[in-house]
């Protein structure tokens, strides 16, 4: 089945993704897919879980545009040595058309895998950084309007609600799976993966 973007408030986007033990033709063609849907959709960065796979991974270009810029693919990335503080505005594909201002550290360090298998190291800041951590957060379950301001988040507080009230009503419906069964839906790369 081909891969789609899942919107808040599904509980995949919740989860702590699992470490990736190898790169087989099956990840490749994951990486593909998710490339082609977040330049569709015209993001800069996306992550497995907002595919529905919890897995630690994500792609990312700056430019958001496959011509443009730099592609990256980061495979059980972690941050380090993070330093200074910067505001900017968000967005998430799993919140579309809503955006918030997140304060983040504007220089990390980030070590990873490459799609090759080469280990990747390097010190970035600026916007990167800032898409780099944003994505990193969704490995790890979090969210981009957990990190603001009560005073900010306020702003979008009915957006994001009504998102929410979109999606369970979907579920009351009968037109998504319940959180239980979507979660039950993971298992299969559990233990493909782990
Ligand atoms: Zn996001």
């Amino acid at each position: 089945m081909p891969l789609s973007i899942i919107p808040h408030p599904h509980p995949t986007l919740r989860v702590c993704s699992r470490p990736i033990r190898k790169v087989d033709a099956q990840l490749k063609r994951i990486v593909s897919e998710m490339l082609d849907l977040m330049y569709q959709a015209e993001g800069v960065g996306l992550a497995a879980n907002q595919v529905n796979l919890p897995l630690r991974i994500f792609v990312a270009n700056p430019s958001g545009n496959r011509e443009d810029g730099e592609e990256l693919v980061l495979i059980n990335p972690e941050i380090q040595s993070p330093k200074g503080n910067e505001t900017a505005q968000e967005g998430c594909l799993s919140l579309p058309g809503i955006y918030g201002n997140v304060k983040r550290p504007r220089t990390i360090k980030v070590s990873a895998y490459d799609l090759r298998g080469n280990s990747i190291e390097r010190e970035v800041d600026g916007f990167l950084a800032r898409v780099i951590q944003h994505e990193n957060d969704h490995l790890n379950g979090v969210m981009f309007f957990d990190r603001m301001s009560d005073e900010s988040k306020r702003d979008i507080d009915d957006r994001i609600d009504e998102l929410e009230t979109v999606f369970r009503s979907k579920q009351a419906s009968g037109g998504i799976p319940s959180d239980q069964d979507l979660l039950a839906e993971l298992e299969q790369w559990y233990h493909t993966y782990c």
